[in-house]
């Protein structure tokens, strides 16, 4: 019988991509750090830093060999389970780039809470940013924003995305907003999930808003958390509500 040759095109998809695992706490917004408490309900280590099975992943082929597992017009979240650039992982990062360089077919999006440590650890040809490449940065109070932010905006980016979650206190953009070509393009905001997670002001996240509003940046409220305060009032949100009552606050605004 004649082998079936499937003559469909994979589709693009959505694939968590962690070249290593682990991480150290550097900020208030850690505490509760989703890997941490994942780690330590299993008995592994979350604070040791190891290159995963997968780090080659962006590379693999199926098995005959002229496909890639992750399919041309995917998005990858990168390093979800540790911080890219982590110094314990200057040793791999290089190898990461070139993979991330081979796969200009793919867009790549990762976190950060060291954009201190991204400059100097940007590969060769970046240039002025990799048009598929988006490195976003996360200040979760005002003290983080005012640290992190002259060092992110003033880096070689396509694309400046801070995302402010979990939000912990108010937090104003204003020096960093709407000044010029190196402005912030895209602001996510988002409350902390868990079972001991800080309260998110719900006046906070409309504040942000507003700064996102008048100054034509795109805005996205993420998630609730599962604490929210309300008018002053308390409410505590279930994790499997936490996206859709953020998306039914109807926030999201798309900048220009
Ligand atoms: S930087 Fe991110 S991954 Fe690392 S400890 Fe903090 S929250 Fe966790």
């Amino acid at each position: 019988m004649d082998r079936q040759i499937s003559l469909i095109p994979r589709q693009p998809e959505s694939v968590t991509w962690n070249p290593w695992h682990g991480c150290t706490k550097v900020s208030p917004g850690c505490l509760h750090c989703y890997m941490y408490r994942r780690d330590e309900s299993t008995g592994r280590d979350p604070s040791v830093v190891e290159r995963t099975k997968s780090f080659d992943l962006p590379m693999r082929t199926e098995k005959s060999g002229d496909t890639y597992v992750i399919p041309p017009g995917s998005q990858v979240f990168t390093c979800f389970s540790s911080d890219f650039f982590h110094p314990a992982a200057d040793v791999w990062r290089d190898e990461a780039w070139e993979m991330m360089r081979a796969r200009i077919d793919c867009s790549f999006f990762m976190i950060t809470k060291r954009p201190e440590r991204i400059k100097d650890h940007l590969p060769s040809g970046w240039g002025d940013g990799w048009e598929h490449v988006e490195i976003a940065v996360t200040c979760e109070n005002q003290d983080m924003a005012d640290r992190r932010l002259p060092v992110y905006l003033a880096l070689p980016l396509k694309r400046r995305s801070v995302m402010i979650e979990p939000m912990l206190s108010p937090v104003d953009l204003g020096r960093y907003i709407g000044r010029g070509s190196c402005t912030i393009d895209s602001v996510s905001v988002g409350g902390e999930s868990g079972p001991d997670a800080r309260a998110c002001d719900f006046s906070w996240v409309l504040g942000i808003r507003d700064q996102c509003v008048e100054n034509g940046v795109s805005f996205s409220y993420h998630q609730t958390g599962a604490k929210l305060i309300k008018d002053g009032r308390l409410y505590s949100i279930p994790r499997e509500k936490q996206h859709d009552q953020a998306r039914r606050a109807g926030l999201d605004f798309e900048g220009k």
